[in-house]
């Protein structure tokens, strides 16, 4: 990573960790100002836990970018900064400016995004030769 562009993306990942936690309080500050009323039927309450899951859902999404914002700093202090977690390989500067916090390169975030989840298709079951 060329060290001349490196102080440009620390203040956009500086500026993305400032917004975020705004917005993490924010969603706080809204889910604990909410007044634990009486429910009135059914209805209203699963309304109510449906907005306070949306609320804790966007709240984790926001926590799961802030730590990738954080590694990314981290990175940039211990030298590591713009290279890819899994094969090593500098990240594009195109990806990073679109993408300041990156952790893989395009090639390894489209590997593990489609990697298939077989843990409830197991392969065991399968194997030829063992029906007799
Ligand atoms: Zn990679």
């Amino acid at each position: 990573m060329p060290s001349k562009k490196l102080p440009s993306y620390l203040t956009r990942l500086k500026e993305i960790r400032t917004n975020l936690l705004a917005d993490v309080e924010k969603n706080f500050k809204i889910s604990q100002s909410e007044p634990p009323e009486p429910v009135a039927d059914i209805t209203d309450d699963a309304a109510r836990i449906y907005s306070n899951q949306l609320m804790t859902n966007l709240g984790e999404q926001d926590w799961e970018k802030l730590k990738q914002v954080d590694e990314a700093l981290d990175k940039i202090r211990d030298g590591s900064y713009g290279n890819c977690a899994n094969c090593d390989q500098p990240i594009p500067e195109a990806r990073l400016d679109v993408v300041p916090f990156a952790k893989f390169c395009v090639e390894c975030l489209s590997k593990i995004e489609n990697e298939p989840h077989s843990s409830t298709n197991s392969p065991q079951n399968t194997i030829p030769g063992e029906m007799v």
